[in-house]
């Protein structure tokens, strides 16, 4: 803050300055009717010097280092090492993963301790000069010297003292390192940024250390292809859907179909995980989650007119908490109506993340479910408090996580679970779908269970509209009887 205000204030001056200069031209070209030469000159360096001397200052302003460590900042890293060949450096960073957890107990006054510490141990590794805090409580380590990752979690293995003796508490040390055949391709800049990627990484696994190398420039290049081509591709109708069966377990019927989305880009198909979270970060999700919607509908239009479509066919699309919060009900019942569909073939799939916004949300569901359309919960896994929200929330089918489903080999304690989950879903009189079977194996755990719908690549991929609809052309001809 300290620092915006500072530099706002610079910026005014060198504006004021700029302003006083160009009257003074003004008034000098009316007074004398000429501009000389030699003042103007002389103006121009004056402004070059003072824009220059202003950038200083301003900069300088952005040095303010922690004064518990003094250790030098990101500007400064990247001012001292402007020049500097990157392969003839090793570099690495580091983060405390915890110092946030340690200070909420030991109090903001520990932040002293906890820095000095954390200096010292760093000390042990390079010297002063070599180390800088580019964020809060993340250093990076720039020498000519060598550096192991092994020997910076030794330095942070042992834990720190408390304010009382039995107090001790440990560093939990992230460290993120640059294999060196990429340095060559790299600027300080571009390593600054992947290392954030690989903290960002690091945060969501439990490993502690990481290195930057080609396939992690490969997977930033790429995300950033599709951050910035989603919304073209939304509007060149390349964003489709294909849709994967549901079995009904009891007579092995085809009853239904997820709507799953897919990017057809230059002839490859884009699978989800690759855009829906950015298209959920920047709210491209709702045209994305309509885009289904609306394929859904026009499958059970042309299901309808070839006479495929039977009383419990139901398609589920997924809609995201944020489609779900922008959406236009309207929309969704003009929509019905253009594709002259019977909304009791329809539901949405929501996730258990939506019913912590469930005072939000469920004025929202209600109007859906006033249109006729049902609603499912998806991903539905054991241990999560949302079973006493499923009958507030409306569900009427729930959709187990494929996380939960026990695999080969088979643990008598994960198949204990899935058991107890799926009676207790039973006990609610719920539809159940088991979803991510793939073998037959995994079949015939559940076969005995009250597992209603089956979904998942035992009973088929998902398909495009048109093999969609010719399986159920074949399955018309020759049903299933095994
Ligand atoms: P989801 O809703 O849990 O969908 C099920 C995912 O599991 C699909 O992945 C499906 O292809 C995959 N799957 C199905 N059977 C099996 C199996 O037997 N084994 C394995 N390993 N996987 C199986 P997909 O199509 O890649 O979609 C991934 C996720 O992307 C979906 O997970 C859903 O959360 C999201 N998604 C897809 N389309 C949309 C959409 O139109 N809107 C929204 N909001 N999210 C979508
Ligand atoms: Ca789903
Ligand atoms: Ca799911």
């Amino acid at each position: 803050m300290k620092q915006l205000k500072v530099n706002r204030l610079l910026t005014v001056i060198f504006a004021s300055f700029l302003v006083v200069m160009i009257v003074l031209r003004v008034v000098e070209f009316v007074l004398i009717k000429e501009l000389s030469i030699v003042v103007n000159i002389g103006l121009f360096v004056y402004l070059i010097y003072l824009f220059r001397t202003l950038r200083r200052l301003s900069a300088h302003t952005a040095v303010l280092r922690n004064p518990y460590t003094q250790f030098k900042t990101k500007y400064e890293l990247l001012s001292d090492h402007k020049k500097t060949r990157l392969p003839t450096h090793n570099m690495c960073a580091i983060h405390i993963d915890n110092y946030q957890d340690i200070i909420e107990v030991c109090g903001v006054s520990f932040v002293n301790v906890i820095d000095k510490n954390i200096k010292d141990r760093l000390l042990k590794i390079v010297d002063m000069t070599h180390i800088y805090e580019i964020n809060d409580h993340t250093y990076f380590i720039m020498t000519s010297n060598t550096v192991e990752k092994e020997d910076i979690l030794t330095v942070f293995e042992l834990p720190m003292q408390g304010h009382k003796e039995n107090d001790t508490y440990p560093l939990n040390v992230k460290v993120v390192t640059i294999s060196d055949d990429i340095k060559e391709s790299l600027e300080l800049r571009n390593v600054l940024d992947l290392v954030d990627v690989a903290f960002y990484k690091l945060n969501n696994n439990k490993q502690s250390t990481f290195t930057i190398d080609q396939s992690l420039i490969n997977d930033v290049n790429e995300e950033n292809y599709y951050k910035g081509h989603l919304q073209q591709a939304i509007q060149k109708k390349e964003i489709t859907t294909y849709f994967q069966p549901k079995l009904r377990k009891k007579d092995k019927i085809i009853v239904g179909a997820e709507t799953l989305s897919r990017w057809l880009e230059n002839e490859r198909i884009v699978a989800p995980s690759k855009y829906i979270y950015i298209a959920e970060a920047t709210g491209m999700i709702v045209d994305i989650d309509i885009i289904s919607f609306e394929g859904s509908l026009q499958l059970l239009h042309t299901l309808k007119e070839q006479d495929l479509l039977t009383d419990h066919f139901k398609i589920s699309t997924n809609f995201s908490p944020i489609t779900l919060k922008n959406i236009n009900i309207e929309d969704l019942q003009s929509k019905l109506d253009l594709y002259d569909i019977n909304p009791s073939h329809i539901s949405i799939e929501i996730t258990e993340r939506l019913a912590m916004d469930y005072d939000h949300i469920k004025p929202i569901l209600d109007e859906i479910k006033t249109l006729g359309i049902s609603i499912e919960m998806d991903d539905f896994s054991a241990g999560h408090a949302s079973l006493s929200v499923l009958p507030l929330l409306g569900v009427d089918t729930v959709k187990i996580d494929y996380s939960v489903f026990p695999r080969k080999p088979f643990n008598q304690d994960e198949i204990a679970i899935y058991k107890g989950l799926v009676n207790l879903l039973d006990k609610l009189n719920l539809t159940i779908v088991s979803e991510g079977i793939e073998t037959t194996d995994e079949y015939l755990l559940i076969h005995d269970l009250p597992v209603d719908l089956i979904q998942g690549y035992y009973i088929s991929k998902p398909l495009p509209k048109t093999t969609f609809i010719d399986m159920l052309h074949n399955l018309e001809k020759h049903p299933n009887t095994d």
